[in-house]
């Protein structure tokens, strides 16, 4: 390597880092949850994706323990090779079974469920048609297929109804839309019924990334399909999120697009196989999942408290019902000293800036998990109007 490459990429950081926009990562020193200890200092957590509080569940260590005796470590094998245990057959049935489809396919990440969606199922003749918001995993995948590419402002119904329009003007032979199901960095739900009217009127199929809503939204946790009763035709998720937190993805649809997935979907056939562990844990935090009203009861309540609580305190904040709660702060440097100023309080929050959000949109995502209690929910409110004092913001 040459001295030229390394200071062309040192002068690269030093630009990321005048700018106010580099990422420091926090060392955690035991499981996730609503309390963690980081060093010797023990934080109240609001920043994990732990909606339900399953990532450290007692019986979901106990379904990985068992599975990690029985079935061994790791597969060392992609699926179609010698990767396919019982295991992860009977985690696709429960995936499709939960969500009301045919079947499911298992992937790595969901960013990779999203990286072979679409080459896999369309075509130069196609188009996809995407909300601007969109996960960047979202963005990829289209990138790497050949259909034709449009984009709507996000939830902008006219806009998508244009551009479904243009579609056909422009020969589409098939058109997919695509949204995520929750928008992770304003907590917003998508439109759903009115996507789904539009589709029907214009002949789409409809793929909803529902990674921030499955196990949590919706009645069963469903997700924002259930939440909303329009049902997306496929639908993408994780298992890095609510359902245990651990990793892993997948895609559910009807029986022909799981079965073409199986054949084609790039990230699917060049990767290895979920570990055992992280599949039986995740089976059994689908099963946990599925009983948990109490626990998207406790969610709820926390995220209405919380939301009233920094509201009166005199924060900005978007407005919505989900478990992200973003409180907005502009320039990055202001969600980076909210950020700093809440640690010393033992509340631990992650500031969001360029190009995770637009320029000039920083803000402290804040999400709820069940694994806190009033107690913390009202702490952490007592530190942001303090903190948010200090520095001036309210
Ligand atoms: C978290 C997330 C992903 C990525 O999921 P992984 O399983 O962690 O790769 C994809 N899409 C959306 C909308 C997400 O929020």
């Amino acid at each position: 390597m040459t001295v030229a490459f390394l200071d062309h990429l040192r002068s690269t950081l030093s630009q990321i880092e005048a700018a106010g926009l580099y990422k420091r990562e926090r060392e955690i020193s035991g499981p996730q949850g609503g309390r963690i200890a980081v060093g010797d200092r023990t934080l109240i957590n609001l920043c994990a994706n732990n909606y339900l509080g399953l990532a450290d569940h007692p019986e979901i260590i106990a379904a990985a323990e068992t599975a990690l005796h029985q079935y061994g470590f790791g597969m060392a094998s992609v699926r179609f090779i010698c990767g396919t245990q019982d295991l992860h057959r009977e985690l696709e049935r429960a995936v499709a079974a939960y969500l009301g489809k045919d079947d499911a396919i298992l992937f790595a990440a969901c960013f990779d469920a999203n990286g072979g969606l679409f080459e896999t199922l369309l075509g130069p003749e196609d188009s996809i048609i995407s909300d601007a918001l969109n996960h960047a995993s979202i963005i990829d995948g289209v990138r790497l297929s050949k259909a034709k590419r449009y984009r709507y402002a996000t939830s902008d119904m006219d806009e998508l109804e244009t551009q479904l329009k243009q579609a056909d003007a422009d020969g589409a032979r098939f058109k997919l839309i695509v949204t995520d199901g929750v928008f992770s960095m304003d907590g917003y739900v998508a439109k759903l019924p009115e996507i789904r009217a539009l589709a029907d009127r214009y002949g789409a199929i409809i793929a909803v990334d529902d990674c921030h809503a499955t196990g949590h939204l919706g009645p069963q946790g469903r997700g924002s399909g259930a939440l909303t009763g329009a049902e997306p035709d496929i639908i993408t998720g994780t298992f890095g999120k609510t359902l245990g937190g651990a990793m892993g993805g997948f895609i559910t649809g009807p029986q022909p697009v799981i079965d073409l997935l199986r054949q084609r979907a790039r990230p699917y056939l060049f990767s290895n196989a979920l570990a055992p562990a992280v599949t039986a844990g995740s089976l059994k935090a689908i099963e946990i999942a599925k009983a948990a009203d109490d626990r998207r009861d406790l969610l709820m309540r926390h995220t209405r408290r919380f939301r009233d609580g920094l509201s009166k305190a005199g924060f900005e904040l978007l407005p919505g019902e989900t478990p992200i709660i973003p409180v907005m702060l502009g320039e990055a440097t202001r969600a980076q000293d909210l950020a700093k100023a809440l640690d010393r309080r033992c509340v631990y929050v992650a500031g969001f800036f360029f190009p995770v959000v637009p320029q000039g949109k920083a803000r402290i995502r804040t999400q709820m998990s069940a694994a806190l209690d009033d107690t913390d929910i009202d702490f952490a409110i007592g530190a942001f109007e303090d903190a948010g004092r200090e520095l001036g913001i309210i």
